[in-house]
């Protein structure tokens, strides 16, 4: 007999018929009621045994945890609580669980806790429910992507160009760092390495994806990146996904329209294709903020939040615009930032950010046009001097969700910017050849894959939506 997944079960309208199933006892009743949950769906099917026919010795094994093959029959349940339940005919234990030592209880654990677990964690209802969703959202990415003519490419992971994550790297070496070869100066001598050069694990695809753009139109990478910063919060880690679109003779208003059009897009697919989960992470935050100071709650659920983003314009602010605001909001005046806003050209802290979207203009916002000096070299310049075509989107609860700009596509001004950076020219012979053969205005975004799950599952903490977690300090499994 085929084996069935719990998802069918419960959506089957045949009844009377023999059913078989594996799956992980949740809990275990009076004897009688096995809860039965495969991962298939945030629902347990109720699996009814035979206590009178079934030996002392099996029923004994059924534990919480315990993996477990069924067969027997699908009927209308008579007990309150679920339509469906299966009568079991015969049951098999597949790998038993100590109840006395499985990790995994039926009752609430800290995230904390659950953290610690990780390798077990996704038996819970909550973290099955927020990985669920979060393979929705990656299919939802690349079937945005492709039904709009892009083309995926995968950017190399290891890479020798450092010019944008100078300091916040990961070396990739095959050195022995005890005996390291070093030059006559007595520095480490990364000719005789792997690569023949200094390499590291890249922090962004883009640079690369910006070359494919200017052949292949659209293009777009989702992958692995890295980042050494030593931030200790709950929006970054070590080791995430980005997802960077890059499309070729697209201004700073396409890319903004791109951004908009396509969170919306993965949020609604999500609305649409993971309604229980949502609803259950919903009613989870909900309990979590009731545990919060009034102050502190949001007044918005999970879906409502979402559907608030997905039926919304984002606002667009200019950096000078938003700089005026916080220059003269209350928190500035009463100095209740941490950073006060007084000079033209600073950055924004997320502290900033949350206050334009959470208190001010209340609904997502892009902020455009930075000063120059606190971007990235290879973002267009306008006709100012001062300020450049970057934007960033920011979120309620998460801050920068993505960050962008439009490229600068003259040579003449690319190599004027690399100089007063600082940087090497000849390490971006490549990235400046793009400038000579038939360049063109281009522009593209980067958007951290697990800010953006978050923000769909209403986890505060980024290392609750990525199955194994890399902080600093951490990296246990
Ligand atoms: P932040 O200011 O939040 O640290 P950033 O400006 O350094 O972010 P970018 O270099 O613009 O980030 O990267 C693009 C996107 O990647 C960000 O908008 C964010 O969504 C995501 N991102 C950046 N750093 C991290 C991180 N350490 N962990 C998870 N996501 C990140
Ligand atoms: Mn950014």
């Amino acid at each position: 007999m085929k084996t069935s997944s719990v998802a069918e079960l419960l959506q089957s309208d045949v009844t009377l018929q023999q059913v078989s199933l594996k799956g992980w006892v949740r809990t275990f009743r009076s004897n009688r009621f096995i809860a039965l949950n495969d991962g298939s769906t945030l629902h347990n099917i109720q699996c009814v045994v035979d206590f009178e026919n079934t030996k002392e010795e099996t029923l004994k094994r059924i534990t919480t945890g315990a993996s477990v093959s069924i067969t027997g029959t699908l009927v209308e349940s008579q007990g309150k609580g679920q339509s469906l339940e299966v009568q079991v005919s015969s049951l098999e234990i597949l790998g038993d669980s100590n109840p006395d030592e499985y990790p995994i209880q039926p009752k609430k654990h800290s995230l904390e806790f659950l953290r610690e677990n990780a390798h077990l964690r996704v038996r819970t209802n909550t973290f099955s429910a927020v990985m669920r969703v979060r393979s929705k959202l990656s299919f939802a990415v690349h079937k945005y992507f492709q039904e709009n003519g892009f083309n995926y490419v995968n950017t190399p992971i290891v890479t020798g160009s450092d010019a944008e994550g100078a300091g916040e790297m990961f070396r990739v070496s095959t050195f022995d760092p005890n005996k390291a070869p070093v030059t006559e100066e007595g520095e480490i001598d990364y000719k005789q390495d792997f690569f023949g050069k200094e390499t590291n694990l890249t922090v962004s695809g883009q640079l690369e994806a910006e070359t494919y753009a200017m052949a292949l139109g659209k293009v777009y990478t989702f992958g692995p990146t890295f980042r050494a910063e030593n931030s200790n919060t709950t929006r970054h880690l070590a080791e995430f996904w980005m997802i960077e679109p890059e499309v070729a003779f697209m201004d700073l208003e396409g890319n903004m329209d791109l951004s908009e059009d396509f969170i919306k897009s993965v949020l609604s697919y999500v609305l649409e294709h993971c309604k229980d989960d949502l609803a259950f992470l919903d009613q989870r935050l909900t309990q979590e903020e009731k545990s919060k100071p009034q102050a502190q709650r949001s007044d918005m659920s999970l879906l409502e939040k979402i559907h608030f983003v997905v039926d919304n314009n984002f606002k667009r602010v200019s950096y000078t615009e938003a700089f005026d605001i916080l220059r003269n909001s209350k928190p500035n005046k009463k100095k209740k930032f941490q950073y006060l806003i007084q000079e033209w050209g600073a950055d924004l802290q997320s502290e900033h950010e949350r206050y334009l979207v959470e208190k001010h203009f209340k609904c997502p916002v892009i902020l455009f046009d930075y000063p120059a000096t606190i971007k990235a070299f290879y973002m267009r310049l306008n006709d100012d001097g001062k300020t450049v075509r970057a934007m960033d989107v920011l979120f309620p609860g998460i801050g920068e969700i993505a960050g962008g700009s439009q490229r600068e596509e003259r040579l003449d001004v690319l190599q004027e910017k690399i100089k007063a950076m600082g940087i090497d020219e000849k390490e971006l012979w490549w990235y400046l050849d793009l400038r000579k053969y038939g360049t063109a205005v281009h522009s593209g975004f980067g958007l951290g894959f697990e800010r953006l799950v978050q923000f769909a599952t209403g986890m505060g903490n980024i290392r609750d939506v990525i199955p194994f977690p890399r902080t600093p300090q951490n990296a246990e499994f």
